[in-house]
């Protein structure tokens, strides 16, 4: 069994070993604070467990309970994950964890993980130790109560290291940080000692209060910060420079942003918007199933070869020629002499990626307008095209080659079916007006998110739309949709770097 760490809450930050330990998992087993994006590199066998709530009364009841659910599972002989927030060691129960399944004769592998108090204060800004200010860190649990007596927690010695400079960091102080600040002050505390509170640190939803250590319990009320927070005493709270703030300064830093591509799609969009610090909720409107009946498909496939041209215009097209192409036997061989036309770059990189092929032609833009141009330049008269795409897709490729003399064999890889209802955190979310943008990658994501919304469709009014060319544009219209603004380039980089201009 293996106790892994995954970190403060960007799933980025879980340690090499820890996920490949998630990846090889039969059983998961998390806590509330874990990020639920690690879970999709969790093995898709896998048999995943929430548990621990956050905070309650219960916690020793339940702390038995997962100890029994982590031994019925490791005693079964699976290969048992239990992620916990951080570093396991680190006021996680981690190690009472091990102990306790050591004596059911267990063997538990540990793997340190980034513990909050490094990582949300460093995402905040701060850094917790400086030659010149902070030569000590000192971690502290802000659970126990500092106003009774008896406690653990020996506060004149945390006060005189402050007076030294050095840093304290509480966590699990939120609920009495009014009581940690006073039990602080009245060790001899200056008032003026610089304090700050980072709560949901190396997230989207990071947020930061500065203030002296006599108001930063009302300064954080204010501002409405609550668990998981950590509170950071200390010189160091003081510092603000620029090229520190990184983390906050990316572009597109805690903005929501729901996006409306299949599951399939979504997860490099996601992960680009991640990248710049966006919150982003996955709205998938379409789901994809196979076609009915594989065997058009596969007779094409069989004989590519009479063909000069393969048209690929998604990755999901991509995606259903190689499996069938697997299932038939036959690989990218099969595809030799047969030239490949692809729509936009990430249609590109799966058939570099899947088929193994180069393609040879790729258009700038991401319509289907841009593809036939191109391909008739080269001139297509009399050439044998075979074009695989999704059940709905527009006519307008087909009808141009044709009219240019080509004879287009058409086959659908996918087929497009409207998911039943939107996921209930991307409604929430809409309707508690916390969305910045909705984001539309191609004409059906719009039509099938306003069927959708339904009668809820007034929602959208004051979020921003981000459209990813001129087709969509023109649907958004018509569905009475005005894009705030549209990609230029035409594809997820357009869109992006769209979303990110000055309004
Ligand atoms: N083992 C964890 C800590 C578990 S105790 C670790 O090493 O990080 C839970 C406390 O951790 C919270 O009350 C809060 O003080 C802190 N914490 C966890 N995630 C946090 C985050 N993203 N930002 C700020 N504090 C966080």
């Amino acid at each position: 069994m293996s106790l892994v760490g995954a970190g403060p809450g960007d799933p980025g930050l879980i340690t090499v070993r820890g996920l490949s330990r998630l990846a090889a998992a039969d059983v998961v087993v998390v806590d509330a604070l874990v990020s639920p994006i690690l879970l999709e590199h969790a093995s898709p066998h896998a048999q995943v467990v929430h548990v621990g709530k956050r905070g309650g009364d219960d916690e020793r009841t339940e702390q038995s309970a997962i100890n029994d659910l982590l031994i019925a599972k490791a005693t079964q002989g699976l290969h048992v994950v239990r992620l916990k927030g951080g570093d396991p060691y680190v006021f996680g129960r981690g190690a009472e964890e091990v102990v306790s399944l050591a004596g059911h004769g267990v063997e538990v592998e540990v793997i340190p993980g980034v513990t909050a108090g490094t990582a949300a204060t460093l995402c905040a800004g701060i850094p917790i130790t400086h030659r010149q200010v902070a030569s000590t860190v000192t971690f502290v649990t802000g659970h126990e109560d500092p106003s009774k007596d008896g406690s653990a927690v020996d506060y004149a010695a945390l006060a005189s290291l402050v007076r030294r400079g050095g840093t304290l960091g509480f966590y699990m102080g939120m609920g009495r940080l009014e009581a940690i600040a006073r039990r602080l002050l009245d060790a001899g505390l200056e008032a003026d000692t610089p304090a700050a509170v980072v709560r949901w640190g190396a997230t989207s939803a990071q947020k930061t209060v500065r203030s002296a250590l006599d108001s930063i319990a009302g300064a954080a009320d204010e501002a409405g910060l609550e668990a998981p927070a950590i509170i950071v005493v200390g010189q160091v709270a003081a510092i603000d420079e620029p090229g520190l703030d990184f983390y906050t300064a990316r572009p597109l830093f805690g903005q929501r942003i729901v996006i409306t591509r299949t599951r399939q799609q979504a997860s490099t969009f996601r992960d680009m918007l991640t990248d710049l610090g966006a919150d982003v909720l996955e709205a998938p409107t379409i789901a994809l199933r196979p076609p009915e009946d594989w065997s058009d498909v596969d007779d094409a496939l069989r004989r590519v070869g009479e063909f000069d041209w393969l048209v690929l215009t998604s990755v999901n097209g991509v995606e259903g020629v190689a499996q069938r192409l697997d299932a038939l036997g036959l690989d990218a061989r099969q595809l030799a002499g047969v030239k490949v036309a692809s729509i936009g770059d990430a249609t590109a990189e799966a058939i570099r990626g899947r088929l193994g092929v180069r393609p040879d032609l790729v258009p700038e833009t991401y319509v289907a307008e841009a593809l036939a141009d191109a391909m008739i330049q080269q001139g297509v008269k009399g050439q044998r095209i075979l074009l695989t795409r999704a059940d709905i897709a527009r006519k307008a490729l087909p009808e141009l080659l044709t009219q240019a003399g080509a004879d287009v064999t058409e086959h659908t890889v996918y087929r497009t079916v409207l998911v039943d209802a939107l996921p209930a955190n991307v409604l929430d979310a809409l309707r508690a007006g916390r969305v910045d943008w909705v984001t539309f990658t191609s004409s059906s994501t719009a039509r099938n998110l306003v069927e959708l919304l339904g009668e809820e469709l007034a929602l959208l009014a004051n979020v921003k739309l981000a459209s990813i060319g001129p087709i969509t544009s023109e649907t958004m219209r018509d569905l009475g949709l005005e894009p705030t603004v549209q990609a230029e380039p035409s594809n997820l980089r357009g869109l992006i770097g769209a979303m990110q201009e000055p309004r």
